[in-house]
């Protein structure tokens, strides 16, 4: 074995074979990653110092009590320390993959503010359920008794799952509607794959149908199905359809070929990773390979950008943004992870326009400086003069961000309230929206957010209508 690559983790004192040793068996690997991945977990649950201030759980949007599945996690008591995880969180291995910890719970660890290096709280919540799910401890919900009442879900994200498995857990009747052919919302086909694997969405959809949950997949709410005939058919209903709208750069040669938006070309890779026919991508329009690859944007949605172009193997890949590294939206983390896979970023710039006849060659850049602050406090990005330059790109990606669909209009409902902005208006707390028996969220309410969010508010909404069920029918059936 003297050939074996093998990786050396110091403080565990322990060898870890790379995967590119072929010679080293998958089942070996699982198992020796396993050990690996316990042992890590015990550490890191240990490093917890119970302060008794625990800012970790009240930066975490659900609350989960960290302080305590730590502990239980560093005694070993594994399966304890999943239920109390679970308790608060529907999808703690989610969550565990691809919360932003550096802005929530492990950004208030008081171990990191210290100075010593923040608990990896994520990892241990990803690490317990992922030993929940592999040891059989992950039940779906067998209520105690069903119920009459049924309740319509619209979207299959993380809200409209969220809210699913709750109001199953207590016996209701439960449709979900989506547009798309396969449930998870932009768990499924927005977040890729080397962040959230596929497989592990798909688990828990197959158990919500498993709990009795219908799906009722490829229905556009609004084309296949009216809103008013979904309401129609139960007794309340939850719209929890995301927010799709892409901005879109307005400047001279956008609609060139080879421009593209980045939720189309998330997708087209997401589907290519379940086996799906994508011509796009097969025909190399949403595919980076062999590209020069420019991205326009400094969100989280741009950073998947970049990192997905480089897995499919971009001869470069640029980001542009139009304001500094310490004002960009995206987590440091997701930055710093992209810069070491070989993404360049290009601070301080703007795209102009863009070169080509009928294909995109190129990007003209406007260079920008950072001005006064704006009304939110943050300074604004200012073009310098006469710093134009071209950037020259085969694959351009927008990622400035999304809007909310015109929900109203698109629906026919003109009673559905809005915000200014265009998501929905609900209530801060039960989720009620101006319609009697009609709830909302997600980002449909909060605008483009977290799944973590996402969940809490499904969970809350789910509260709210069994409230709602549970007063005289009269009132229920207004
Ligand atoms: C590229 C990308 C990466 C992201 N990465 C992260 C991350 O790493 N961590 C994180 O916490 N958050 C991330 N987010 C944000 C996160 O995905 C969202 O905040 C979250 O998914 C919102 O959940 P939701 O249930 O409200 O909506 P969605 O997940 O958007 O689900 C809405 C569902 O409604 C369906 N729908 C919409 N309209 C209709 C209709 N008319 N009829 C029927 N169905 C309809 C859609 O098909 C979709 O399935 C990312 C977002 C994007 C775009
Ligand atoms: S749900 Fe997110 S914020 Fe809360 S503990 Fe888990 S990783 Fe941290």
């Amino acid at each position: 074995m003297a050939t074996q690559k093998m990786l050396k983790f110091v403080s565990l004192g322990k060898e870890m074979p790379t995967k590119r040793d072929a010679t080293l068996r998958a089942t070996d690997f699982q198992e020796i990653y396993r050990e690996f991945a316990a042992e890590k977990a015990a550490e890191q649950a240990s490093r917890c110092s119970q302060c008794g201030v625990p800012y970790c759980q009240s930066h975490c949007p659900l609350h989960n009590n960290i302080p305590d599945w730590l502990r239980l996690t560093a005694e070993g008591r594994l399966q304890e320390a999943y239920e109390l995880s679970q308790a608060t969180n529907t999808f703690p291995e989610i969550c565990g993959r691809i919360c932003p910890q550096d802005r929530l719970c492990e950004g208030n660890c008081v171990i990191e503010q210290s100075g010593h290096g923040t608990v990896t709280i994520g990892s241990v919540e990803r690490y317990l359920t992922d030993t929940a799910w592999a040891n059989g401890w992950v039940k779906p919900a067998k209520p105690l008794a069903e119920r009459a009442e049924s309740v319509g879900i619209i979207g299959a994200g993380p809200a409209g799952l969220a809210a699913a498995d709750a109001l199953r857990r207590k016996g209701v009747q439960v449709t979900v509607y989506d547009r798309y052919d396969r449930a998870g919302g932009l768990l499924t086909y927005g977040i890729p794959g080397f962040k959230l694997e596929k497989p592990v969405v798909m688990q828990r959809i197959a158990q919500l149908e498993e709990a009795g949950v219908t799906f009722v997949m490829n229905c556009k709410v609004g084309e296949d199905l009216s809103f008013d005939a979904i309401r129609g058919q139960h007794d309340a209903v939850l719209i929890a359809t995301g927010v799709y709208k892409s901005r879109d750069i307005q400047a001279p040669g956008v609609g060139l070929k080879g421009i593209v938006k980045a939720l189309d070309y998330l997708t087209a890779s997401n589907r290519k990773s379940f086996g799906d026919d994508v011509a796009e991508f097969d025909t190399g329009e949403l595919n980076a390979e062999g590209k020069r690859v420019v991205v326009i944007g400094g969100g989280d949605t741009a950073m998947d950008c970049v990192r997905t172009a480089i897995r499919q193997g971009a001869l470069s890949v640029k980001c542009l943004y139009r304001r500094d590294r310490a004002n960009m939206p995206g987590s440091q983390r997701e930055t710093q992870n992209a810069e070491e896979e070989g993404v360049e970023f290009v601070w301080l710039t703007n795209p102009k326009g863009f070169t080509g006849h009928d294909s995109v060659e190129g990007v003209i850049v406007q260079r920008m400086r950072l001005g006064d602050p704006d009304a939110s406090g943050r300074q604004s990005p200012e073009p310098i003069e006469d710093g134009d330059y071209t950037e020259p790109a085969d694959l351009v990606i927008q990622a400035l961000g999304f809007e909310p669909e015109d929900l109203p209009k698109l629906w026919g409902v003109k009673d559905l309230a809005v915000t200014r902005w265009g998501t929905i208006k609900a209530d801060f707390r039960s989720h009620a929206t101006a319609l009697p028996g009609v709830y909302a969220a997600g980002d449909i309410v909060r605008g483009a957010s977290l799944v973590v969010w996402a969940i809490r508010d499904g969970r809350e909404a789910a509260d709210a209508i069994l409230a709602y069920l549970a007063q005289p029918a009269t009132v229920a059936a207004e």
